[in-house]
């Protein structure tokens, strides 16, 4: 299998390639509009053709390339089923397979930091699940935004994500201190949102974190449920 992870630096969202070399085929996972042309490089260079696009959930801080990289490759743009998008090709449930040559991401429904939030396991060659922004390295993403819902974070992480086999690679959506991966097993023992707590004290802690709101909110969000199109 090819990997590649790449960093948008603006918005430090991790992007993720994913090819099956001998069918020449690739999906593409959170790919951020202003990278476009640095995707379809590797894809080229690499001799992927990029098969599916998709966003974990609607982005808040960066605008998609799921549009343009609809229109310049033809590829499918992959959502979750409660997706607000209107330019959305396929829309996928708990259980889907988002395949790439003879590989394939099973989707998990991840909701909590938005609602059509998801998450995607691969099995082979290695064990690794993409978090989005549901669970973070040594943190989750915001709920109090996009309607997202602590609880729901809670239940996504603790019930469906937590149970994953522990050597599980985890690749998450952002990472603001450069830590590219880690582990299932990493993110149960030693994450400090969810190790030794309650779920009252998730929801109460999630409650008080009196973010900001993020610096592109009111142009990413309409922006991306056009799936990036609209701005431009
Ligand atoms: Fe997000």
């Amino acid at each position: 299998m090819i990997f590649r992870q790449f960093l948008d630096f603006t918005s430090h969202t991790l992007t993720y390639l994913l090819g099956d070399g001998q069918a020449g085929e690739a999906v593409l996972i959170d790919p951020v509009g202003s990278h476009v042309a640095t995707y379809r490089q590797v894809l080229d260079e690499l001799g992927l053709r990029l098969v599916q696009a998709v966003d974990t959930h609607t982005h808040a801080d960066h605008i998609t390339a799921l549009g343009p990289l609809r229109e310049q490759t033809g590829c499918t743009t992959v959502m979750g089923v409660r997706s607000g998008a209107s330019c959305v090709s396929r829309r996928v449930r708990e259980g889907d397979r988002i395949s790439f040559g003879d590989l394939s991401l099973q989707v998990l429904e991840t909701p909590g930091h938005t609602p059509e939030s998801l998450s995607l396991v691969l099995e082979t060659p290695w064990r690794a699940v993409f978090t989005g922004d549901v669970l973070l390295i040594r943190g989750s993403g915001r709920t109090d935004f996009q309607n997202g819902d602590a609880g729901e974070s809670w239940d996504s992480v603790t019930g469906k994500l937590f149970s994953l086999d522990g050597g599980t690679v985890v690749y998450p959506g952002h990472d603001y201190k450069g830590w590219s991966c880690s582990t299932i097993d990493e993110e149960r023992r030693c994450n400090p949102r969810f190790a030794g707590r309650t779920r009252a004290d998730y929801i109460a802690l999630m409650g008080a974190l009196n973010l900001p709101r993020p610096e592109l909110m009111d142009v990413a969000v309409p922006a991306n449920l056009g799936c990036g199109l609209t701005a431009g």
